[in-house]
């Protein structure tokens, strides 16, 4: 129960994360680097038949546009 309660708060950082840099990058604050990384994630995640149509992760269900922009997180399936 615990160790689930720590996955989702875990899991909630990340988007948070996410979405800050999605922000940083709208306002053209974030690096070079971070954006070729950002980009290479959001092209492999376009053609995973594991995103849904609301350009979720059906593996993790995380909004794609947040999991692809932080750092602090990976591909369920390690394709990234
Ligand atoms: S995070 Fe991984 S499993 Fe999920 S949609 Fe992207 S590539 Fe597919």
């Amino acid at each position: 129960m615990e160790k689930d309660k720590n996955k989702r708060v875990s899991q909630f950082k990340q988007i948070v994360s996410g979405y800050s840099n999605l922000v940083k990058s709208k306002l053209g604050l974030s690096s070079e680097e971070d954006e070729k990384i950002f980009q290479a994630r959001r092209e492999i995640c376009n053609s995973c038949p594991e995103r849904s149509a609301m350009d979720r992760c059906l593996v993790c269900g995380c909004p794609l546009a947040a999991k692809t922009r932080s750092l602090q997180t990976n591909c369920p399936k390690q394709n990234w």
